[in-house]
Formats: C-alpha cells, structure tokens, sequence
C-alpha cells in the first residue's frame, strides 16, 4: 500500500507528536508551523547572553506519554526526573518544610509529609488526609465533577479557607493554572488521582536541564527529518478543504494534497480553520478562554539559593527555580520564578514586579539579603493554557472529527489532563491514532495494543 500523505498545522508539543508518531507508523509528514521555530509553547530565546525558556516546564513521573515522546526523540538524558519526590517549601517566616513521598502504599506514602506539615494546624493536617482520600475516591468518568469548583467542594468537606488558599492551591495553581478555588473538580481530582494517589511514585518532580528548544523542537526535527519529513516553518496555514477522498493544505498560496489533516494549533486559531463539517463549534472553543503564566527572571549578582528549586507559601513567588546551569550563565545566579494563573499580574511594567517581588526574594531567602541584582526581566505568556473552570470538559473536542480525514490535537482538545505537556503529547498520538486508522494505516500505533 502507499504510504499515505499527512500534513500537520502546528508545531507544537502536540503537532511534533503526531509527527513522529506518523512518521514511525510509516506515513510522510509534512509539519507547518507559522512561527520561525518549532515547540509551541515551550521555547526558547537568547537574552543579554543567557538562553532563557518563555517559562519554567516542570512534569511529573506519571506524564508518561510526555517521557516516552522524550525517550523517542532521545531527550530523555536532557531532564531531571527525581528519584523519590522531594519538594522543599518556604516561607517569609523562615520556615521550610518538604513534600516527600515515604515507603508506604498509598496514600499512607504522603501521610508523614501532611503530618508535619507546618502552615496547617493539626486538625487541619488531618482534615486534609480525610479530604485526600475522598478525592481518591472521587470517579474521574464522572460528569457532574465538571459542573463543580474544586474550592466549593473542599468547603463541603470542611476545609477552611486558609487550608484551601494555602495548601491545595499548592498542588492545584500550579498544574491547572488556576486558583484552587476556581478550577474544575474534574480537572484538580485528576491531578491528585493521577499524580499522587494512584502510584507512591506517580508526583516525582522532573524538570529540563537545557533550554527547552533542546529538549523538544531540536532533537524532534533531527528525528522527523531523519524519516524524511518535510518541515515548512513561517508556514502560517490559512485554510484547510477536507473532502472525501483528499485533503488539502492552503499555505503561503500554495494548495499542499494530503490524504489526511491533523490541525494542531491552540483552539482560536483551530476555529478559524475547522471546517463547518467537522462539527467541532466554534464558539465552544472560544469558550475554553485563556488563564496566563508569568515568568519573572532574576540574575543576581551571587548565588542566593542553595536548592535546584523552591516552593513558596505565604508568599508572591510561587515556584522559584535555579536556571544559571541551563542558561549558560559564567557567575552569580540566575532564578527564574514561575507565577501560575497569573492574572494579577499581566499587564504590570517590569518595574512594578520588581518592585513586589525583589523584596519578597529578601524576605523568603535569606541569602538574598542585600546582593544586588544584575538583571530582572518579565516574560508574559497571556494565553498560556485554557481556562480549566468547570464547564470545560464537554468543550474540549476528542481527536476525530466527523470528517476521517482530520483530527484535532492540543492541550486544549479531550485528553482529561489539565492543559499540560503530558496532554499535548498524548492528543498528537490520539490525532495520528485517528487519522492512521481511518486512513486503515494501523489499527493502534507502534507500542499500543492492537
Ligand atoms: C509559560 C508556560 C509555562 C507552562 N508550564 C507548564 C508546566 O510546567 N508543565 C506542563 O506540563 N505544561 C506547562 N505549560 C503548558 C504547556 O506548555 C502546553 O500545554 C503545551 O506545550 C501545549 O502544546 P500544544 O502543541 O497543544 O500547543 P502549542 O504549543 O500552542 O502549539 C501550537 C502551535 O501551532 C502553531 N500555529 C498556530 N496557528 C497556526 C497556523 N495557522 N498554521 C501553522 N501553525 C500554526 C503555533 O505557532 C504553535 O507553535 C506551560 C505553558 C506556558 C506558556
């Protein structure tokens, strides 16, 4: 049989996947991304020397589908994956306590961490084991979780707020990019279930010890271009004619034939190049929304933290990671400080951040106490992921369209995962999956059971 056509709009996490997932199944790829590299939403650029990513990525051990595309691509030794989860948290009030795991079935294996657990009092330490175990409980193919906010529910369970603003935001703002209050049930259940209350090992904290475009966008073109993909960047496609027996690609205006279309682009611009067919609403998409990430980048004149990375409570800096290595910074240190469902802060001058932020850096580091900084600069991604509210789930399209041949992919389309890496590599192979076996390629994909 000929090796059937594929044309991928959209070079993301979630496009290279569906690439190389086409390519190993033995279909030609043809990728076109519109910006002048591949990655999406995880790249990388030069400043003032330093090769800096638009935001901290982090991943945990149960993102399987995200480590084996990282193993496909033989990215794997460019991360840090703990071998046993150990999370250090800080406070202004000099304080730090660790989220470990111990060797205990779960989910006795968090019970010594939330005992300890320093910001609650112990009622409310053990209120949170109580909460903890009903959410394990909870039936992720449920509906309804998604018609409820995670802060109302775990005020049914008589957490307070403290206990709802402090703790389980910890765990939530940070993979939902939302406010605990504010996220879907459905989405923070799924967080906890999968990352902490399924396998001891499932929330082992993995994080890039190079610039993140030499962790996806480089070694995936080396693989795509050794099966002989064809890669079009500054490809920005205009129009998609999917029909019965073709497809075809409107590019730079160019008509590229396909036998089938996989569009990988975030959800506003999927709704400018749906066709009406597909039956995927436009208008649901653009209810998905957007909730920001903001990164604040600190290089200060000498080290000021010890640790390759720190939570904070009780303070604006919400994830503070150490990035001299991977920048290729000479002397002093570089920390980039990540800052989820960032709403307040979007639209702020660098100036005003600083202003906030560099005395909350003396206030929760002590080593910072009087080291000049050399540098501070802000980078905003306004649309970094949907608006996980509840409500989302029955807006999020699954892979396969009426049409056979095209699917969708994107964080945003139905994986059940928070808009996330882990979400992006498993839609492009869901996308592939679809394509592949309407195109009667495959029945499953290399490494899935048949
Ligand atoms: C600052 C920040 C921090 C984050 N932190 C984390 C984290 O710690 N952990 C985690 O798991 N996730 C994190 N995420 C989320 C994660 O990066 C995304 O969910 C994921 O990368 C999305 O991949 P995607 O392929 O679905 O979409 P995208 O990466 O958005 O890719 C879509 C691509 O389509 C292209 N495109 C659009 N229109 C066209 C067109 N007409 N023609 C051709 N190409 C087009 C775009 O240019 C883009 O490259 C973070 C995101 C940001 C922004």
């Amino acid at each position: 049989m000929r090796a059937p056509h594929v044309a991928i709009v959209g070079g993301g996490l979630a496009g290279l996947a569906a690439a190389v997932a086409c390519a190993d199944a033995g279909a030609r790829v043809s990728l076109f991304e519109s910006r002048v590299r591949l990655g999406g939403a995880t790249w990388s650029t030069q400043h003032r020397g330093l090769e800096i990513d638009n935001g901290q990525h982090v991943f945990l051990r149960c993102c399987t589908a995200y480590r084996a595309f990282l193993a496909r691509i033989g990215a794997a030794d460019r991360v840090t994956l703990q071998p046993r989860l150990a999370i250090p948290v800080g406070a202004p009030d000099g304080r730090v306590a660790w989220i470990r795991r111990h060797p205990f079935p779960v989910p006795a294996h968090l019970a010594p961490t939330l005992l300890r657990f320093p910001w609650l009092p112990l009622a409310g330490r053990v209120r949170a084991g109580l909460t903890a175990r009903r959410l394990g409980a909870l039936d992720l193919a449920d509906p309804a979780l998604d018609g409820q906010r995670f802060g109302d529910w775990l005020a049914a369970q008589g957490e307070s707020d403290a206990a709802i603003d402090g703790f389980w935001d910890l765990f939530v703002r940070p993979t939902v990019n939302l406010p605990a209050r504010e996220a879907s049930l459905a989405l923070a259940a799924k967080v906890f279930q999968t990352g902490l209350l399924t396998e001891p090992d499932g929330a082992d904290l993995g994080y890039a010890n190079v610039p993140l475009q030499r962790v996806h966008a480089d070694p995936a073109t080396v693989v795509l271009e050794k099966a002989g993909a064809h890669i079009a960047l500054r490809a920005k496609v205009q129009q998609l004619q999917i029909g019965e027996s073709d497809a075809v690609v409107c590019v730079d205006g160019e008509r590229v034939a396909a036998d089938a279309v996989i569009l990988a682009t975030p959800p506003g611009d999927a709704a400018g190049l749906l066709p009406p067919e597909a039956g995927i609403d436009a208008a649901s998409l653009a209810g998905l929304g957007a909730a920001p990430i903001v990164n604040l980048h600190v290089v200060f004149e000498r080290r000021v933290m010890e640790r390759p990375f720190l939570a904070g409570i009780g303070t604006p800096l919400q994830w503070i990671f150490d990035r001299s290595e991977a920048s290729g910074l000479a002397s002093g240190q570089y920390l980039a400080v990540s800052l989820s469902a960032a709403d307040a802060w979007v639209g702020r001058s660098a100036e005003e951040l600083r202003a906030v932020f560099l005395p909350a850096f003396e206030a929760l580091l002590p080593g910072a106490r009087g080291v000049a900084v050399r540098d501070c600069f802000v980078t905003v991604e306004r649309e970094a992921t949907f608006r996980g509210v509840p409500g989302t789930a029955r807006l999020r399209p699954p892979a396969r369209t009426r049409l056979p041949r095209l699917a969708v992919a994107g964080a945003w389309t139905q994986t059940g995962w928070p808009a996330t890496m882990e979400g992006a590599v498993r839609s492009g192979a869901a996308a592939a999956r679809a394509v592949l076996v309407a195109a009667g390629v495959t029945r499953s994909l290399p490494g899935e059971p048949a």
